[in-house]
């Protein structure tokens, strides 16, 4: 179904196809990797439709984030122009949340275009292209033409080359607002993997708005969680105050039939997130320690991935032993 070669079973494969269920279109993406005991097979579920009539009420609060980080990451994003980076390992919700941004500008007065791979959701009214290394058409080589369509704003679904980072910089620089993603860690790795890609320090600061980093915590299933007693012990090993705990009920999920069994259902993004102030962008254009940028980040406002991770457990939204399996103990 997804065009493979089924006679060739010694190399990795891609390959997608297309169901329609219940009068919908979905998109199935299937990689096939051969292994020492025949082959493993993952496929990328995409209901696009779904999402795109979701995305009408897509905004940032649909994707589960705090309240506080959405004041705040809503104010960067209306610049008029600079980059919005957001950052996390592949699953991490990233494009979702660049997604519900760009719905949340959108105001039908000025240009925006994206250039994805590939692209996820069909978003109404704004030009998505998708990339086709097949055919040549690579990240750089559509920023490029997407440029002489004089938007105003431009989503890249991900920088991973230099070329395509050197561009995304220029115009961030010269009047467009852009939003990528990058793969890092956490905010000040970005840092490093751009100058790692040859993009000057400097522009890279004076261009760059924000830095969110962002992971995807899995909610406890609300149908069968049990509140349960977490040993002082416990908590301190996970760096958290047991004093901040004392009318805190926790909780674990047993499973049942509406979670699969697994005991959580659905999943809610944590951030971290940077607003580049000037003290900040003297800091790295001074080379300045990884110890000294987390304090002035903590000065202006930042919460760490952790604390927001911390946060969903003592709301009751997610479990110790899932926020220790997402984010390390600082
Ligand atoms: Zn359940």
């Amino acid at each position: 179904m997804s065009e493979l070669d089924i006679s060739e079973r010694r190399i990795p494969q891609d390959g997608r196809f297309k169901v329609r269920i219940n009068g919908k279109s979905i998109d199935f993406r299937v990689s096939i990797m051969p292994s020492a005991f025949g082959e493993d097979a993952v496929i990328r579920i995409l209901d696009k439709e779904s999402i795109a009539t979701d995305l009408k009420g897509l905004t940032l609060e649909t994707l589960g984030m705090d309240s506080r980080e959405i004041k705040r990451f809503r104010k960067m994003i209306k610049e008029p122009y600079g980059m919005v980076l957001v950052t996390g390992p592949t699953g991490s919700g990233k494009t979702t949340t660049l997604y519900g941004a760009l719905t949340e500008i959108h105001s039908g007065e000025e240009k925006i275009i994206t250039i994805e791979d590939p692209v996820e959701y069909v978003l109404r009214g704004i030009v998505q292209i998708p990339v086709n290394e097949k055919k040549g058409l690579t990240f750089a080589r559509g920023l490029r033409s997407i440029l002489r369509h004089d938007p105003d704003k431009i989503m890249v679904g991900e920088i991973r080359d230099p070329e395509t980072a050197q561009i995304a910089v220029q115009s961030a620089l010269t009047g467009h607002l852009v939003f990528t993603t990058v793969h890092a860690n956490n905010v000040f790795d970005v840092i490093g993997r751009f100058t790692h890609m040859g993009i000057d320090p400097y522009n890279f600061v004076a261009c760059l708005n924000c830095v969110m980093a962002q992971r995807l915590v899995r909610k406890i299933c609300p149908k069968c969680k049990y509140p349960v007693v977490i040993p002082d012990e416990k908590l301190i090993e996970s760096a958290i105050d047991p004093e901040r705990c004392r009318n805190v009920t926790f909780y674990e999920a047993k499973g049942c039939d509406d979670c699969n069994g697994t005991g959580y259902r659905g999943r809610s993004a944590i951030v971290e997130l940077l607003d580049l102030n000037d003290e900040i962008r003297e800091l790295i254009i001074a080379k300045a320690s990884a110890i000294q940028l987390k304090k002035a980040a903590k000065e202006a406002g930042t919460v760490f991935l952790r604390e927001s991770a911390v946060e969903k457990v003592l709301a009751g939204d997610t479990t110790l032993r899932e926020i220790n399996r997402v984010t390390f103990v600082e």
